[in-house]
């Protein structure tokens, strides 16, 4: 045996799982493909959007709330800034069924929140340019995650623990048996007890088959803006955003750079063939729509895109995450498939896998999570 746990993946969730796992054992090694937080990762393009309030599962909000505790452990333990807490704002039609579904979420959840009428989002947020019937929803918890940071804290803090870390070690098949797992990269082979598959977009190969079939690789674009008025747009002025106003809908992030503002087209992930080879540029219809709507939403943004990247994240056939062991009896444990969504969780989604693929205990409430929904199918 070589240790307890392999992790394989130290991407957005694999350095989570990696840290709380050497919280609870001193028998955890790491494998990376490349590098933890390289910029071809699900992680790329600086920050991701953490808020509370939202429309969907109400099961996700301890979760959330469980998050926010780690993240603020994470910063305590490493001294890095991790999360914003700039706030958020989710705006779209008073009675269009983006604002009545989180308004009906959050009536379950019971997260802490503010309705801000058009008058009021003109006096408090100027920024944003509103129609008529729109109104907002104000999230005093929500914030931006700086994922380079978290990544790379992570790392630091479990290797402050004890644990192991590969980089450069692609893993290219795991095979199990009733005495371990072996995992292998190149020549190279290790057996473990019991193996995490955190490596997002890439994953498949490492799937059995009926998951294979419920997967798929999407890109997910980012652009930026310059504001007119840096100021107006510091993330003590400026709260991370989402928003859907009739036809048009985009999200984003104050300038943590002091320079550029994360404005971005919402909902736009489309399948692409492979994780390694992501299309990067914009297609002129994705760039004429982004800056129609950074046009009409924000008068104080350059309607110029200054710089844009696309990322690969791993989707599944219900936009759920595939979280817990690839079948009752194997020793696979799968933290995959977060869906253009897991960032925000990924601290809980961390302390989840790896307290149930060592073993400790199982988390209940998170059914609609397991990988086995597919395969009773
Ligand atoms: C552009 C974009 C914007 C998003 N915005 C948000 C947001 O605002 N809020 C939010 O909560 N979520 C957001 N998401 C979703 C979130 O970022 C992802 O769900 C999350 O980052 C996925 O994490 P992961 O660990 O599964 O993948 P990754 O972070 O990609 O990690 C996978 C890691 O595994 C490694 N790896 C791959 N294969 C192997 C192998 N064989 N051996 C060893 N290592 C391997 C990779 O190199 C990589 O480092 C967004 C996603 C994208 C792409």
């Amino acid at each position: 045996m070589d240790g307890k746990l392999a992790v394989i993946g130290l991407g957005s969730i694999g350095s989570m799982a990696l840290w709380q796992a050497s919280r609870l054992t001193d028998s955890v090694v790491g494998f990376e493909a490349h590098s933890p937080a390289h910029g071809r990762s699900a992680a790329g393009g600086d920050t991701r959007l953490f808020r509370m309030i939202y429309r969907g599962n109400p099961a996700y909000y301890p979760l959330l709330e469980r998050s926010r505790e780690l993240w603020a452990e994470l910063e305590a333990e490493t001294g890095q800034d991790i999360l914003t807490r700039c706030g958020g704002l989710s705006i779209g039609t008073s009675d269009g069924p983006y604002i009545r579904s989180l308004l009906e979420t959050t009536r379950l959840t019971g997260g802490t929140h503010q309705i801000l009428s058009r008058e009021e989002m003109a006096s408090r947020y100027p920024q944003h340019n509103l129609r008529a019937d729109d109104i907002a929803v104000y999230d005093p918890k929500a914030g931006a995650l700086r994922t380079d940071r978290a990544i790379t804290a992570a790392v630091t803090a479990a290797e402050a623990n004890g644990a192991t870390v590969n980089t450069n070690t692609p893993i290219d098949s795991i095979t199990e048996s009733d005495d371990g797992v072996v995992i292998t990269s190149g020549a190279n082979s290790w057996t473990f007890e019991r193996v995490i598959v955190a490596s997002g977009a890439w994953s498949k190969q490492l799937m059995p088959e009926y998951l294979k079939a419920h997967t798929e690789t999407r890109r997910i674009f980012l652009s930026w803006f310059v504001a007119r008025d840096a100021e107006q747009f510091s993330p003590e002025k400026f709260p991370i955003f989402i928003r859907i106003s009739g036809d048009r809908s985009m999200y984003g992030a104050p300038a943590v750079d002091g320079v550029t503002v994360k404005a971005t087209l919402d909902g736009r992930g489309a399948p692409t063939p492979a994780a390694d080879s992501v299309p990067r540029d914009l297609t002129p219809a994705e760039i004429t729509e982004t800056t129609e709507t950074v046009s009409e939403f924000f008068p104080g943004l350059v309607p110029s895109i200054v710089r844009s990247d696309a990322f690969p994240d791993l989707f599944t056939s219900d936009s759920q995450p595939l979280m817990g062991f690839f079948s009752e009896s194997s020793r696979i444990y799968s933290a995959t498939g977060f869906s253009g969504a897991g960032f925000k969780m990924a601290a809980g989604y961390g302390e989840i896998a790896a307290t149930e693929a060592l073993g400790k205990r199982l988390f209940e409430g998170f059914d609609f999570l397991r990988p086995q929904r597919f395969q009773e199918s």
